[in-house]
């Protein structure tokens, strides 16, 4: 099968599966030691040729990539195979971003944005969560890495990634301050996945809107990008039923085996293709790959109920937006 001129592909990749904190809301794969990491040589050969179909990717999302023994190889080989117009980004806790890791992602030329697991704005909110991290020193190293950044005027966005829970979302405003503070660009947010509810309890709707308002005011007023959660009120869900897919199209996690798995609930087991045993030609031709484009062209209530995805005709734009995170 011919596969596309433009890039089409969006990735979220795990190279390795260990992780050296161990937070509250991450349970089983948290505060270990790599188990899994996919070679370097099968790197080489049969996932960095993928690059020039990926039209954008995040190294990270159930590990710590910073752990990966040949990330600065890694990036070298994507820079070297990546589509002109590939964006990439990598998301980290930032415990492990010492002076030479720090120099190997701003010299990689691959990355457009960085970004920050920042779950508070005080050493006791934040380290209550992320356990193991320590605030004064994660926010020192975050500090390091904006102003080498600026100083070596590269086009790089730091942002801080905000998972709101009811043990932090009030210290969404300082977290604003916290940014400005550092020289942070950004922060986005997202609501706590799975979520036992399709829709925000009244109470908890109206303190987070007030938290996510006084943190857009102030990030207004400070220069820092900000990207609040959307939440549905009971009401809405019960009266505005819900009918379109908000899923990012061909997004994939690549896992540390090459197992390629669907961002979508529908498609998610079992995995749409392998990396190492196929080329990416055979599985965009395969059923299982039709059968995930098939998820998402068709929606519907029997299928998504309980996925995050799944929303009103109305929300679908907005919500597009904020979709990466929310599995
Ligand atoms: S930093 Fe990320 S991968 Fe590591 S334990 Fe926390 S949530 Fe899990
Ligand atoms: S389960 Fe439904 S709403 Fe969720 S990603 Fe799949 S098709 Fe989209």
């Amino acid at each position: 099968m011919r596969l596309p001129e433009r890039p089409f592909l969006s990735l979220v990749i795990d190279l390795n599966d260990g992780c050296n904190l161990k937070c509250v809301m991450c349970g089983p794969r948290a505060n270990k030691r790599d188990q899994k990491v996919l070679p370097l040589p099968f790197f080489r050969s049969r996932i960095a040729p993928v690059f020039r179909h990926v039209a954008d990717f995040q190294l990270g999302c159930a590990c710590e990539p910073l752990m990966l023994p040949y990330l600065a190889q890694a990036l070298a080989l994507i820079g070297e195979h990546r589509h002109p117009d590939t964006q990439g980004q990598l998301i980290t806790n930032g415990t492990l971003l010492t002076d030479a890791t720090i120099d190997t992602l701003l010299a990689s030329g691959v990355l457009s944005k960085i970004r920050i697991s920042m779950d508070g704005a005080t050493a006791a909110t934040y380290e209550s969560i992320r356990k193991g991290a320590r605030f004064d020193q994660v926010c020192e190293r975050v500090g390091r890495l904006c102003a080498q950044r600026t100083a070596l005027g590269r086009p790089i966005t730091v942002e801080f990634n905000f998972t709101i829970m009811p043990a932090n979302y009030v210290e969404l405003p300082k977290l604003i301050m916290l940014a400005a503070r550092l020289g942070v660009d950004s922060v986005t947010t997202h609501r706590l996945a799975p979520d036992h509810l399709p829709f925000a309890p009244d109470d908890f709707l109206v303190a987070v809107t007030d938290a996510q308002e006084r943190a857009r005011e102030l990030a207004k007023g400070l220069g820092v990008a900000f990207q609040p959660s959307r939440y549905r009120s009971q009401a809405d869900y019960h009266a505005k039923p819900r009918s379109a897919c908000a899923a990012l199209r061909d997004r994939f996690r690549l896992d540390p085996e090459g197992f390629l798995f669907a961002q979508c609930h529908a498609a998610l087991n079992p995995p749409t293709g392998n990396l190492l045993l196929n080329r990416l030609d055979e599985i965009v031709a395969s059923p299982a790959f039709a059968a995930y484009r098939g998820c998402l062209d068709n929606p519907h209530p029997a299928q998504c109920e309980r996925c995050l995805h799944f929303v009103t005709a109305e929300e679908q734009g907005p919500w597009a937006d904020e979709a990466e995170g929310l599995l």
